[in-house]
């Protein structure tokens, strides 16, 4: 048995089977072929290209049927590079001009796909050599009999290991074939884990080594709730916690029974619980777990694994079907928040030293204004037909949050021109995430109708930890005394102009936390759908008032 200890990143325990996703480069030896193997080696060449053309066929229909797939794009690119004769009689013309292997030929094709790009001024053109890239890898893998990274889809229930998995890789799993899912970097708050959560789908982060394992189908049991992955448990250990799960089992569907249970103290103080979201499937799982709304609507995910933007009335109908699966309760609408570990492939992102600290969230949207808009406009026109509201990322100061405003007016004038309906009166927030914003609380409260505190960058950007960085994770602390000071500010400061202070951070989803929220004072929390039982549970026990 190996133990790989990690952080938690989603709940749950998984018995399955490994599936390690390799996603270091094949390694490539170049040879120098005869010349009568010329022909040897272009054949071997031309067969990897068409079986890799097959594999991805393949993929690709399997994607289209299965539900929630509907991202395809790369898989089509992928195949015009392959389909593109150029790429074929490039490597054939180096190996016979050259005399080498086929294997070498691609890197070397590959290297003068690197130079052609670098040399292209577009930036966005620049980047789509990581397209040819992933194609030359695939080929190569196929040439060297080395499985290319593929969840098998043969209806076994597998655990998915890689070194890294971005948001955009988890939105692409197959979710009836994937158990859990366990990573040698991240944190609890970094993106990918909160999407594996949205998704129920236990997840163990920061998990070192686990990458490493070349033997593919190990039984593994991914414990959620501690952190920690057994490879090859032994009987002991596969009976405890296979009793530890029926045991999480048991308590999640007696806590469901609780569903429709106010959200109250014991003295009687109620706080709203909501929910967040990233696509329209959440918002029945939402309801089902007693959800008052969607208290954060991360629309970034409709912009991610596809080449174009979504226009106006694509995320009109998006976000009219999220608030259609919460109706009748309300539907907070976050603007795009990309950038820093949400790269968008139809944007062309900067290469950034800091991301975190780069062109992301509201800096994006105001530096393309015309996107920016159609987000606008898309949302006050869903604004018209129920509870909405509308929220910004990343805000860091008055100017910023006024820039944003005015185009939020432009784009009424522009639907009242139109002659389209909106909601003239769409209620407006600011996202507490920077320092910045917190010093100011007083000056935005003025500006805004409700703050909502985002922990998860905001106490990043306090306490100057990476949230994703998992050798750092021990210094990440909700309760630090700083933050502590940053959250009692902001909630007076909201209350002070007669606002309400919500919360949409992951601290809001962990009950630990709970008794300190309800006593700073919010009014709201926001937290995946999963957490909200639990947090009520914990609200249902705890008085607000401080005892006599
Ligand atoms: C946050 O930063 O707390 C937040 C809710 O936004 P995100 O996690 O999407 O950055
Ligand atoms: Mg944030």
């Amino acid at each position: 048995m190996q133990v790989f200890t990690g952080i938690a990143a989603s709940p749950g325990i998984a018995v399955g089977r490994l599936r390690v996703i390799d996603r270091r480069r094949v390694s490539v030896t170049e040879y120098p072929v005869a010349p009568e193997s010329v022909s040897h080696e272009i054949g071997r060449l031309s067969r990897a290209i068409s079986d890799t053309r097959l594999e991805l066929v393949e993929l690709h229909s399997r994607l289209a049927e299965s539900s929630g797939h509907e991202h395809l794009f790369i898989i089509e690119t992928h195949l015009m590079i392959l389909d593109d004769q150029r790429l074929t009689t490039e490597a054939s013309e180096i190996i016979s001009g050259s005399l080498i292997n086929a294997e070498g030929a691609l890197r070397r094709s590959l290297h003068r796909y690197r130079d052609m790009f670098a040399g292209i001024d577009d930036p966005y053109l620049q980047e789509r050599i990581s397209d040819f890239e992933m194609v030359i890898e695939r080929v190569l893998r196929t040439i060297s009999g080395t499985p290319v990274e593929q969840v098998p889809h043969d209806g076994s229930m597998v655990v998915l290991a890689a070194h890294e998995l971005s948001p955009a890789d988890i939105l692409q799993l197959n979710r009836a074939n994937v158990l859990a899912v366990v990573t040698e970097t991240g944190g609890s708050t970094s993106h990918a884990a909160i999407l594996a959560r949205a998704f129920e789908l236990t997840a163990v982060a920061g998990a070192e080594g686990i990458a490493d394992i070349r033997l593919d189908s190990l039984p593994v049991i991914v414990d959620g709730i501690s952190g920690t992955v057994y490879l090859n448990p032994d009987q002991e250990v596969f009976q405890l916690l296979l009793a530890r799960k029926q045991q999480y089992e048991y308590v999640e569907s007696e806590l469901l029974k609780t569903a429709a249970l106010p959200a109250v103290t014991p003295d009687g103080y109620t706080l709203v619980l909501r929910g967040n979201v990233e696509i329209p499937e959440e918002g029945a799982s939402l309801l089902k777990y007693g959800g008052c709304g969607v208290g954060l609507y991360r629309t970034e995910m409709l912009f991610m694994n596809r080449r174009d933007m979504p226009g106006e009335e694509e995320q009109y109908q998006a976000y009219r079907a999220m608030l259609q699966a919460v109706v009748p309760h309300l539907l907070t609408i976050r603007t795009l928040d990309a950038g820093g570990d949400k790269l968008l492939d139809g944007m062309e992102h900067p290469t950034e030293a800091n991301p975190a600290l780069g062109m992301r969230a509201i800096r994006l949207s105001l530096g393309m204004p015309e996107e920016f808009k159609k987000q606008l406009r898309a949302i006050l026109r869903v604004g018209a037909e129920g509870a909405v509201r509308v929220m910004f990322p990343m805000i860091s100061g008055i100017e910023e949050l006024r820039t944003a405003m005015n185009l939020l007016e432009e784009a009424k004038s522009e639907l009242a021109a139109d002659g389209v309906p909106f909601d003239n009166a769409l209620q407006v927030g600011v996202m507490i995430e920077i320092p910045s914003v917190v010093t100011l609380a007083d000056l935005l409260a003025r500006e805004v109708d409700f703050f909502s505190v985002g922990t998860n960058d905001l106490i990043q950007y306090t306490l100057a930890i990476d949230r994703g960085n998992e050798q750092l994770s021990p210094l990440y602390q909700p309760l630090h005394p700083a933050v502590l000071r940053s959250l009692k500010r902001i909630v007076e400061e909201a209350h002070g102009a007669g606002i309400p202070a919500c919360l949409c951070g992951e601290m809001a989803g962990d009950p630990r936390y709970l008794p300190v929220l309800l006593g700073l004072g919010f009014d709201e929390l926001s937290m995946g759908a999963a957490s909200i039982l639990k947090v009520k549970q914990a609200l249902r026990g705890c008085s607000r008032a401080t005892p006599a």
